[in-house]
């Protein structure tokens, strides 16, 4: 059997989209037969007549019927009624309408003119004015002779009158005349459209179907896109018709991938990859390594490595005579070139610092995963690669010390910015100022607040605590759990009670707590992070300047959404939450990322550091480290390698030291033993180890039913309480030498090495009050 006739054969039924006994050609078939006869039902689709009568109750398609008597045209915009109500016109041919042409509508306001001819395109029922056509006909003849001054009116006149519905009556959108692709591309798009939630202007359709018509364009991209505005309409159709029959397999051969397949906005580019090896392998590298990413952006840290391997492929191009080509070739030598490439760029100021480290070490990344993938294997894509084509851990240039301070707002610049809140509101809607509020108030991501589901609130019992309950999607770590204070539940609260008034009929589990005021005609989609930071920046962009505390202007740049996380986190830090608590509110897993949140600052810490060491104590309770004024470098460093923490103090025991402190060879009887230290930040946890052993002797020594030698061995020893006993009445006494200003000093000190301590052991804490940020709110 021919293929053509077989291609014919499989070709899917397009009958339900372009009626009966239509031959079109197989592509345009299958995209017919992914068009849901339900939605065309939906859209009043008449596939015999080819137009679409969109009903104006839809909440998508549909459209105003302009409310004059005997009217019925579609209103577009916030006007009252249609444009040629407001003209005075006379009466459109409104097709079953009633009226005929010349015809005035009833109303008072219309001066009666007398009936005039009708538009010299035969199938055209509009009045014609003064002119040979009707308005619509008189502006499509005026851009054709513009466009074309060979221009065949009288062949267009021909063409016009075989379309039988050229403009249509009220609702209705004639695709007559329009070639088969391109129809089963506009219905295609607009279902696709319509599921999403976007709303569509009848009177867009009507251009492009007026365009397609005009230019005779087998499809849509035969469209000129202009960059007017019915053309993002066009652009939008295309996009959702080249997804139709999008597949991974096929998609990832491409040089610019749709991430529509991987499940992502947006598309990655490869080629600004010039060698050939070189763009297939960083194909193979991102198919394998996109799936694997988190979060509604997964595809920017991949993007970024292309952008390191796009300046790697420029390198090689310019140094080489070759241009990079041939992956056998390369060497040593040409990493050293690159090398050299992003050192110079550094030092001329082309390149931060700071992106020449991370382009090292991405590309250290790559040429491994290279060679992990198999790549550079014989008939590999970079096939032949030698292994000193490589970047080495000693080529990596040092990163430049994060500066930890800075990225948190001051207290005061936050009190400014909250009072400021209503005028957000002013600038963009409530959904952006409540989100704001959320960030603020909750230290959440961004786009963990944005899409927060109506019922992210709930109440802890006993105490009916607020918890906000959100998604921390960066660590794809579902329900997580957040204590909120009573003001940011109420916030909550009035926030969904407006939601539900706004949407009664959506099903709560499907509704979003701050719902997308466009496209969203069901509350189905929050806000997007993007939309939020663009109305966050114009509100700030419109306050007066922030001053700080001296006075001076504070740098607007820097309030940035994820500023207000920052600033949750030293808020936070600054009240003593130990850092272990502060984790777990900031939803981290590893301690070194919740430090890198919040500046406690190494100078600080070295500096309180060296006031709780002058107040060192050895087991006795003696006093060391009396004259010390400050330790030195070598110290500080030995503190940090050379002790182990212990329930109250520290342990310099070697062995003990080795083991991470598991291995006491004393058991643990610290305060009968040498290696021991401790200092005033410890006093707390003495005291509570005292209440421990007292507590412990009464509840052994009142036990029945136990041997007299475990007894004996079970309950603490006199010694050991007199010692502690006797240690913190020396830091006690040795505080009571101070003056009240030193007692103050030592204290903040003591609140900020606690805050650095990660072994607890249930000890009491030290807890200041978190600084106000909002003194008009309720706590
Ligand atoms: S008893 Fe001595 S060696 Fe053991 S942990 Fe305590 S200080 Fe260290």
């Amino acid at each position: 059997m021919p293929e053509a006739v077989m291609m014919q054969l499989a070709a899917p039924d397009a009958s339900h989209v372009l009626g009966r006994g239509r031959r079109v050609d197989a592509a345009t078939a299958r995209l017919a037969s992914r068009i849901d006869p339900s939605f065309l039902a939906e859209a009043g689709w008449d596939p015999g007549a080819r137009v679409l009568w969109l009903p104006p109750e839809h909440p998508l398609l549909g459209w105003r019927a302009c409310p004059a008597p005997g009217c019925g045209n579609p209103v577009y915009g916030e006007a009252r009624e249609c444009g040629s109500c407001r003209r005075g016109d006379v009466s459109e041919p409104a097709t079953g309408h009633g009226r005929r042409p010349g015809e005035r509508r009833g109303r008072a306001r219309l001066v009666p003119v007398a009936a005039g001819e009708l538009c010299q395109v035969r199938a055209c029922e509009r009045e014609r004015g003064n002119r040979r056509y009707c308005r619509a006909h008189y502006e499509r003849v005026l851009k054709l002779r513009r466009a074309d001054p060979s221009f065949d009116e009288k062949a267009w006149q021909a063409a016009e009158e075989a379309i039988r519905l050229p403009v249509g009556g009220p609702g209705q959108v004639s695709l007559h005349g329009v070639a088969a692709r391109a129809v089963a591309e506009m219905l295609y798009g607009l279902q696709q459209r319509t599921r999403t939630g976007a709303a569509t202007n009848l009177g867009r359709l009507r251009q492009i179907a007026s365009e397609l018509r005009g230019t005779r364009a087998s499809c849509l991209a035969d469209l000129d896109a202009d960059g007017r505005t019915q053309h993002k309409l066009t652009r939008c159709f295309l996009r959702h018709a080249a997804r139709a029959f999008l597949d991974p397999e096929t998609e990832t051969r491409k040089d610019v991938w749709d991430l529509a397949v991987f499940g992502q906005p947006g598309r990655l580019t490869f080629t600004t990859i010039s060698q050939r090896w070189l763009r297939e392998a960083a194909k193979r590298w991102a198919a394998d390594d996109l799936p694997r990413r988190r979060g509604k952006v997964a595809a920017a840290p991949v993007r970024h490595y292309l952008t390191s391997l796009a300046a790697l492929s420029e390198s090689l191009h310019g140094a080489r005579p070759d241009h990079g080509e041939h992956p056998a070739r390369l060497g040593r030598a040409d990493i050293e070139g690159f090398l050299h490439r992003l050192t110079f760029l550094a030092s001329q100021g082309r390149l931060s610092a700071d992106a020449r480290t991370r382009t090292c070490r991405e590309i250290r990344h790559l040429l491994r995963q290279f060679r992990a993938l198999g790549l550079t294997r014989p008939g590999g894509a970079a096939g032949g690669l030698p292994d000193d084509f490589a970047v080495r851990d000693s080529d990596i240039p040092l990163k430049p010390d994060d500066p930890e301070a800075g990225r948190d707002l001051p207290p005061e610049i936050m009190r400014q910015l909250c009072g400021h809140l209503p005028a957000l509101e002013e600038v963009s809607c409530r959904e952006i100022r409540v989100a704001a509020e959320l960030i603020i108030d909750t230290g959440r991501r961004p786009d963990e607040i944005c899409a927060l589901p109506w019922d992210c609130l709930e109440y802890d019992e006993p105490g009916h605590l607020p918890v906000l309950v959100y998604c921390n999607h960066k660590a794809a770590r579902q329900g997580r759990r957040l204590p909120v204070a009573h003001a940011t539940a109420g916030l909550i609260v009035a926030q969904k009670t407006r939601v539900r008034e706004r949407f009664p009929g959506t099903p709560l589990g499907q509704l979003k707590l701050l719902p997308a005021a466009y496209a969203n005609p069901h509350g189905r989609r929050a806000i997007t992070e993007s939309h939020f930071g663009a109305r966050h920046r114009a509100w700030i962009e419109t306050l007066p300047p922030l001053l700080r505390g001296d006075g001076t202007e504070f740098d607007k740049t820097r309030v940035i959404p994820y500023a207000y996380r920052h600033t949750y986190a030293q808020r936070h830090a600054d009240a003593g939450v130990p850092v272990d608590v502060l984790a777990a509110l900031m939803d981290h897993q590893r301690l070194d990322t919740t430090r890198g949140y919040y500046s406690v600052g190494e100078p600080r810490r070295r500096e309180a550091v060296d006031k709780v060491t002058a107040l060192q104590f050895d087991r006795h309770g003696n006093r060391i480290w009396r004259d010390a004024k400050a330790l030195l470098d070598s110290e500080h460093a030995r503190r940090a390698i050379g002790e182990v923490a212990v329930p109250f103090g520290t342990c310099c025991e070697p062995s003990n030291v080795q083991a991470g402190g598991n291995a006491c060879p004393y058991r643990f009887r610290c305060a009968g033993c040498d290696h021991f230290r401790t200092d005033i930040s410890y006093l707390p946890d003495l005291h509570a180890y005292l209440d421990d052993l007292l507590r412990n002797r009464e509840r052994v020594l009142a036990a029945a039913g136990i041997d007299q030698w475990a007894r004996a061995e079970a309950v603490p020893s006199q010694e050991e309480i007199s010692r502690i006993r006797r240690l913190i009445t020396r830091i006690e006494n040795g505080l009571d030498d101070l003056t009240a200003a030193e007692r103050e000093n030592i204290g903040q000190a003591v609140a900020i090495v606690r805050r650095h301590r990660t072994v607890t052991l249930g000890m009491p804490r030290l807890r200041r009050a978190l600084p106000d940020i909002r003194p008009e709110r309720p706590a």
